[in-house]
């Protein structure tokens, strides 16, 4: 395990040292429910209190907006579940909130498509908005870092007195977020993402904005998301988000690192294609396809670095990611197009070091690609 680079970041982080050390308490030494009105309730309230702050602050929003919940799955869930009427989602949305929209009913969903760079079809998307109630678009795409406008998204849905949500999951600690600023009503955060504890997340409630709880219960968390308050997650969560730190400012180095590695796979793994665009958009994420090489057999051969293909989340099923699909891509295509993405302990010899690793398993691939039966070297030899 040691020796493994991890370059799947998007996926998941690995817990924080500080982030670890905050938590620990929670499990051993303070017992309360933080609804509980004896000291141990208490102490645990004030711990839960400190990291909405932390967590508030980092979002750009007050800490009566933030209602804690079990991660962004969840998040997206209790807003698109919660709102009346029509909702308008893009196509390339993770899983939770496109199923989820899905899961409404064709009656109550649209979804709109995106255009071949991945930004959201504009002129689709004021089509579909007149007789909706919600807008969900993703801040930035789990698979291709692809950022969109969502202050145009904004704009347009005001016109149509619409409710805007973003899930923000992978922009938070990647790229500088004030919600307060961006004028959405709803965003969704994972801590996993950000350096903290798996199964804690926040949903964003803008002030005077009213959701209807799908989850009925003690009314906790006013009454948006009842449970008892997850203490050691929610503390570990404040922890992280604080420690996310001036993003804007190494905002330049991620990208460096991220360009350095892409040189590298360009030069040593030609023909490429990259769907990515960290420049403009997340700076650690890399979609790329190492053309005639299939991405899940280019990983098999590549035990020493961690990536994937397709999202994290679904690669248990073996479909082409929906995301490629929707930017036009073919299911060939999107088969060989595979994931990398840096974390800020990544270091520029892991870089070097992945991408060699990569390199001489593509090589591998493609020789063994070349042999196959030509009907299944047409596939990428991933059809059985
Ligand atoms: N949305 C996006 C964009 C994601 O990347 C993820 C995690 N893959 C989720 C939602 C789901 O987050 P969680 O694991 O906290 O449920």
């Amino acid at each position: 395990m040691n020796d493994l680079i991890y370059l799947d970041h998007n996926a998941t982080t690995p817990v924080d040292p500080s982030v670890l050390e905050a938590m620990l308490p929670w499990f051993r030494e303070h017992p309360g429910n933080a609804s509980s009105t004896h000291a141990a309730g208490r102490a645990a309230a004030g711990a839960v209190h400190r990291a909405r702050e932390q967590v508030a602050l980092g979002l750009g929003s007050s800490r009566s907006e933030v209602v804690f919940t079990s991660g962004a799955t969840e998040s997206n869930n209790l807003v698109l579940r919660g709102v009346a009427g029509r909702v308008v989602v893009a196509a390339t949305e993770h899983k939770a909130v496109l199923d989820t929209a899905r899961d409404l009913g064709d009656e109550r969903c649209t979804v709109v498509p995106v255009r071949p760079d991945g930004h959201v079809d504009f002129e689709a998307l004021r089509a579909a908005l007149p007789g909706s109630s919600l807008v969900s678009i993703m801040a930035a795409n789990n698979e291709t870092g692809v950022l969109q406008d969502l202050g145009s998204v904004v704009s347009l849905a005001e016109e149509f007195g619409c409710l805007v949500h973003t899930d923000a999951t992978q922009a938070l600690g990647k790229i500088p977020i004030d919600l307060r600023q961006l004028g959405v009503h709803f965003a969704s955060f994972s801590a996993h993402k950000v350096y903290g504890p798996k199964g804690i997340g926040a949903l964003y409630v803008r002030r005077g904005v009213s959701l209807r709880s799908s989850m009925t219960g003690g009314g906790h968390e006013g009454g948006v998301r009842s449970g008892t308050l997850n203490v050691p997650g929610i503390v570990g969560f404040g922890v992280a988000v604080e420690a996310v730190g001036d993003v804007g400012g190494q905002l330049a180095a991620r990208r460096a690192l991220t360009s350095r590695l892409l040189e590298r796979l360009v030069r040593e793994c030609a023909p490429v294609e990259v769907f990515s665009d960290h420049q403009s958009g997340l700076p650690n994420t890399l979609s790329i396809r190492f053309v005639g090489a299939d991405g899940a057999a280019t990983m098999a051969n590549c035990p020493e670095v961690a990536m994937s293909v397709g999202s994290a989340c679904t690669s248990a099923v073996p479909e082409p990611s929906h995301v490629l699909l929707a930017m036009g891509l073919s299911g060939e295509a999107a088969f060989e197009t595979v994931r990398l993405s840096l974390g800020r302990g990544t270091t520029e010899a892991e870089v070097d070091s992945a991408a060699a690793a990569i390199a001489s398993a593509v090589a591998r691939v493609r020789t063994m690609t070349s042999r196959l039966p030509a009907e299944m070297a047409a596939t990428g030899g991933t059809s059985q």
